[in-house]
């Protein structure tokens, strides 16, 4: 009986100190975090019943700050997985933590850029599911000055984007395929001006339509004095543009009729729905309507002999325009998808019709090529779907692949009795072709 008794003290004794081991372990691994003094451990190590071992190890902690997104601590350094003083950040307005001096991203990708003294914005961390974006003007202290090719490209979910005045420069598709993009607010109107585009599908204008400037709409712009470089694709599809004004102390642009021209050349700029082109206008510049699309009606003066790529294209209202007689190339894409227009002149003159120029005017019956016409483009007239007749001149010597493609009424007549070797295989589409066409 009594060694039976024995053993089983001598068992439960070998139970109890398991437990009590087990139990400081636990303890041993909550205690540091919740404990403010640094370094800490020797009171845990008092609990373990004496072990002069344990009683001697004094955790130790790195002086510097260790951080994730959220958190900062001190990392112990004795080799055990723990931490002391762990709390969230505290960050001041530049979003820099006061306590450990870490820069939050804010769920951007940021790049340094090569001048070491500035950053780009690459895009969206991958757990941010932001649809309402803020780019930050600074991040680890410099200035954000670039939005990256590609940089928010299918970011479908976005609603919208505020981009700072330090924004310098915005990729090629920095923002392709964000369809739900309804907004884009900016602070700083002489910024916007400056911002170099790389292309019209760098703005985020291409899908919201909408620029606020300090949370108010833009429907009246007023250029400042010290624009004087300006970036055709800055209101590019800023549809709700009513009037145009500039500073009269600007040295290089005038304003006039809702029109901003350049002063030295007389070059229409950027026009609006509410534009009444000047008599004195030579050219019209890029894209200076596109996608204006509530323009209905516009007089191009017989003085302009130039308009360039893109100048009218996606003014889906357009019904009618006359192009005067001293211009000599209809531009690439100058009228693309102008889907009202019913009603165009090609002049005699003209010699060249670029690429995509009149592809998507769906209302298009008739167009008249002039007989000195030598070059159609690739596209000119692609998905003119209502278009029924066009005359080839004799002397075309190059047309370009698909320029009559999804043209189901047209029926093409060529003064030619064949096709020239300057004709992409493809020209025709499959519309029929009429050669040995004699005029009335
Ligand atoms: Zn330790
Ligand atoms: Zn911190």
């Amino acid at each position: 009986m009594n060694k039976k008794l024995f053993i089983l003290l001598i068992v439960l004794t070998m139970i109890c100190a398991i437990l009590l081991a087990v139990g400081c372990d636990n303890h041993n691994e909550k205690a540091p975090g919740g404990d403010n003094t640094l370094p800490s451990g020797g009171q845990d190590d008092n609990l373990s019943g004496g072990d002069g071992a344990q009683q001697e190890h004094v955790h130790t902690y790195a002086v510097e700050w260790s951080s994730d997104k959220d958190f900062h601590w001190h990392a112990a350094t004795c080799g055990h997985d723990l931490t002391a003083d762990k709390s969230a950040h505290t960050f001041d307005e530049n979003s820099m933590c006061v306590i450990c001096k870490y820069y939050s991203s804010n769920g951007f990708l940021f790049e340094l850029n090569q001048d070491n003294a500035s950053y780009t914005v690459k895009g969206l961390e991958m757990d941010n599911d932001n649809t309402q974006i803020v780019i930050p003007s600074t991040y680890q202290g410099k200035p954000v000055t670039g939005i990256d090719n590609y940089a928010f490209r299918h970011c479908s979910d976005l609603i919208s984007v505020s981009i700072p005045s330090s924004i310098e420069s915005i990729g090629s598709y920095a923002f392709d395929g964000c369809n739900a993009l309804k907004a884009v607010y900016i602070t700083d109107i002489s910024s916007w001006c400056k911002i170099n585009f790389k292309g019209s599908f760098s703005n985020p204008l291409e899908y919201a339509q909408k620029l606020y400037l300090n949370n108010k709409l833009v429907t009246d712009l007023t250029i400042p004095a010290e624009i004087t470089k300006f970036d055709i694709y800055a209101f590019y599809n800023c549809v709700d543009l009513s009037s145009i004004t500039v500073d009269p102390n600007n040295a290089v642009y005038r304003s006039q009729d809702n029109c901003l021209i350049e002063k030295q050349t007389d070059r229409l700029v950027l026009g609006c729905k509410n534009s009444v082109i000047p008599e004195y206008v030579k050219s019209i510049g890029s894209s200076a309507f596109e996608g204006c699309r509530e323009l209905t009606s516009i007089e191009i003066p017989s003085g302009v002999s130039f308009i360039g790529f893109y100048a009218f294209a996606g003014c889906e209202n357009l019904t009618k325009i006359v192009i005067p007689s001293g211009v000599k190339i209809i531009c690439d894409g100058v009228f693309k998808n102008c889907s009202s227009l019913e009603s165009v002149n090609i002049p005699s003159g003209v010699m060249e019709i670029g690429m995509s120029a009149f592809s998507g005017c769906a209302s298009l019956k008739n167009v008249e090529i002039p007989a000195g016409i030598t070059d159609i483009g690739q596209g000119a007239f692609a998905s003119c779907v209502n278009l029924t007749k066009i005359v080839i001149p004799v002397g075309v010597t190059n047309i370009g692949a698909l320029a009559f493609v999804n043209c189901p009424k047209l029926t093409i007549y060529c003064e030619l009795s064949g096709m020239q070797s300057g004709w992409k295989e493809t020209w025709n589409g499959n519309c029929e072709v009429v050669f040995d066409y004699i005029r009335d």
